[in-house]
């Protein structure tokens, strides 16, 4: 990023930057020429983004910053956003599709974290319907995450 004095043609140099903890961004530039100054004023939200895309300002990166916008609104995302429900059914003829979830393994789903647990719960779903199981224990999803490679989950 870099700003250029239109009046000198000439490029401003990066004077101070701050980030007073509230989420603001705020960096100045001054022309060598004239001395004119322009200030960038970023709200949390342009800091983070700027942040989290490594954009080099003043040739300096600024201090990554928490994703917190973003982990907010995917944490308010539907929890069964990825869930069974409103997928069309049908394919599975034989059975009615949906293997049940042993008691342990729904209190082991329910630690996984709210924001990837309908997706994690699609992946273990499916897992156990494409090898015909009809009910997912923590001993499948042990299975499945290692032949999956889903480490963590
Ligand atoms: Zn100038």
């Amino acid at each position: 990023m870099k700003f250029l004095c239109v009046d000198c043609d000439q490029q401003m140099a990066f004077g101070e930057r701050e980030l007073p903890g509230d989420g603001t961004l705020a960096a100045t530039f001054k022309c060598p020429t004239c001395g004119r100054v322009v200030a960038l004023l970023t709200n949390p939200m342009e800091t983070q983004l700027v942040s989290s895309l490594g954009v080099v300002i003043g040739g300096k990166t600024v201090p990554a910053q928490p994703l917190e916008t973003v982990r907010t609104m995917v944490a308010t995302g539907r929890d069964d956003a990825f869930d069974e429900g409103s997928e069309p059914r049908g394919h599975a003829a034989g059975h009615n599709g949906s293997p049940t979830w042993s008691v342990d393994a729904q209190e082991r789903l329910a630690r996984v974290p709210n924001f990837v647990r309908g997706m994690v719960k699609k992946i273990y779903a499916d897992y156990a319907k494409e090898r015909g199981i009809v009910e997912i224990t923590p001993a499948i999803m042990d299975t499945a995450r290692a032949e999956l490679g889903l480490e963590g989950m």
